[in-house]
């Protein structure tokens, strides 16, 4: 079998989001697993759509999810230029071989007129397509008007057998070529239109392989056509199903327009993302013994494109979070204090151990950050469980009692988190109280709510004078909360 070749074709027109992040990691995937090629381009035709900026975020996105390509407008390969604004001339010779093998036309409509054909073609509920008016121009009146009128190249498509399209995932579909009328290739000065551009591209950079959006399964038809023209092997097409909302329909504009950026901004990490994606329209076939959990090496390796669905696939937030805390639990705290640093001065030494406080319960490297709350003194006077639970005589007792032997216990050198649960206990014992009367009190003073990460280890992070100083608040607040 020949070397497979792939590619991720994206149009800078904006930001990777979570569509196109899944087409292009299912080019690679496939590249990777048949040991072929994964090939960067970019599509920047459309002049009018660019956003500036977004190739070097769709290089970066790329990169940092680790889907690094083998050819690309940045790295070169052997059939560049890999940026279509820089391929105007492949494109010209191969519409002059087009129009040698087939009826190329120029069309000199105007858009009114193409409007109004429409408008009339509608309200007799035909087909909307072109109606032909220049098909039959003769080649030497067609020159001349050239000279003075605007016009675009269509390619003309006579009646004939229905076109197919042989799709991995969808099998075998066709459309009548009635349907699809005379097409335009290009405009007057030479810039092709996508489909055309696309369909060359494919073909020159001999793509063996087309994976994309089940959004261009209707110019697939008008590109086997250009490729039947031309001589060529039309590539295998494999149409990913489209990704649609939880509750049912399209995407909504909050998860469609979820870029990898955003992701990375919610502290989602590369290996999780992956992982999700490759799930969002794949499966990997018995994951009784396995799980669903893969790194990208295991999913190069398991993935195929038969057991890709046909099925629209569901977006799905909180599995996203699953897998991506399930990617977390993998890094070490060395790993995920460099991922999550501190963001506040002066942590950096206890930040590992701080953030070991809340990682079972991080499914983001942003809820790492849920510590700084911990970290930080508590505002009492606008805690709502400082004001029900550090109420009455009992918890102010205790307060005081174990403020004192805290005092005492670190002042002979005891360490904080060891001071802190003996003077817990025995100012329980001295005032008669005990379980959650005991301990919310000095929960809530220390931290200000009534969960949270464990109070032990969590006085060693603090440290003595700061467990000082709090208690003293906490009682001062208990005088003032009557
Ligand atoms: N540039 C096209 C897009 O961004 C990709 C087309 C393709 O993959 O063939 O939708």
């Amino acid at each position: 079998m020949a070397l497979v070749r792939t590619r991720f074709a994206p149009s800078p027109s904006g930001f990777l989001h979570l569509g196109n992040a899944r087409t292009a990691l299912f080019a690679f995937l496939y590249a990777r697993k048949t040991n072929g090629r994964f090939i960067l381009r970019i599509e920047d035709t459309d002049q009018e759509r660019l956003v500036p900026g977004s190739e070097a975020s769709i290089y970066e996105d790329l990169k940092w999810l680790n889907l690094n390509w083998d050819e690309g407008p940045d790295i070169g390969g052997p059939l560049g230029p890999y940026r279509c604004s820089e391929r105007y001339d492949v494109y010209k010779v191969q519409l002059k071989r087009l129009q040698k093998a087939t009826r190329v036309y120029r069309c000199f409509c105007t858009t009114e007129q193409l409007d109004q054909d429409r408008a009339l073609l509608s309200s007799q509920k035909k087909l909307i397509k072109y109606v032909g008016r220049c098909l039959n121009i003769s080649d030497a009146e067609s020159e001349k008007r050239a000279a003075t009128e605007n016009f675009v190249w269509r390619m003309h498509i006579p009646p004939g057998d229905p076109v197919v399209v042989n799709d991995v995932i969808r099998g075998k579909v066709e459309m009548s070529r009635d349907v699809i009328g005379d097409f335009v290739l290009g405009r007057a000065s030479g810039v092709p239109v996508f489909l055309f551009a696309n369909a060359i591209d494919d073909a020159v950079q001999e793509m063996t392989h087309v994976i994309r959006g089940e959004d261009h399964l209707s110019n697939t038809f008008r590109q086997v056509l250009i490729y039947q023209a031309l001589g060529h092997e039309p590539p295998v097409f494999v149409h990913l199903p489209m990704i649609g909302s939880e509750g049912g329909g399209k995407l909504s504009k909050r998860e469609g327009s979820l870029s990898i950026g955003d992701l990375r901004k919610e502290g989602f990490i590369p290996a999780g993302i992956l992982n999700y994606l490759a799930l969002l329209g794949w499966s990997p076939g018995d994951t009784a013994q396995t799980g669903e959990k893969f790194s990208l090496k295991e999913l190069s390796e398991r993935f195929d494109l038969e057991r890709v669905h046909k099925g629209r696939a569901l977006f799905d937030y909180q599995k996203l979070r699953f897998l991506n805390q399930q990617h977390l639990n993998d890094l070490s705290l060395e790993e995920l204090a460099k991922l999550a640093p501190p963001r506040k001065p002066g942590l950096e030494g206890i930040w590992k151990d701080a953030i070991a406080l809340v990682r079972q319960d991080a499914a983001t490297l942003e809820e790492l950050y849920r510590i700084d709350a911990f970290l930080a003194a508590p505002d009492l006077k606008s805690s709502p469980s400082a004001t029900t639970i550090l109420k009455g005589e009992n918890p102010k007792k205790a307060l005081q009692e174990g403020l004192s032997l805290f005092e005492k216990a670190v002042a002979g050198n005891q360490p904080a988190e060891v001071a802190l649960k003996e003077s817990i206990q025995a100012a329980g014992k001295t005032v008669g109280i005990k379980g959650k009367d005991l301990f919310f009190p000095f929960r809530v003073a220390l931290t200000g709510v009534e969960a949270g990460p464990e109070l032990v280890p969590l006085a060693k992070i603090l440290g003595s004078s700061e467990i000082i100083s709090r208690l003293k608040n906490a009682i001062e607040f208990t005088a003032s909360n009557t």
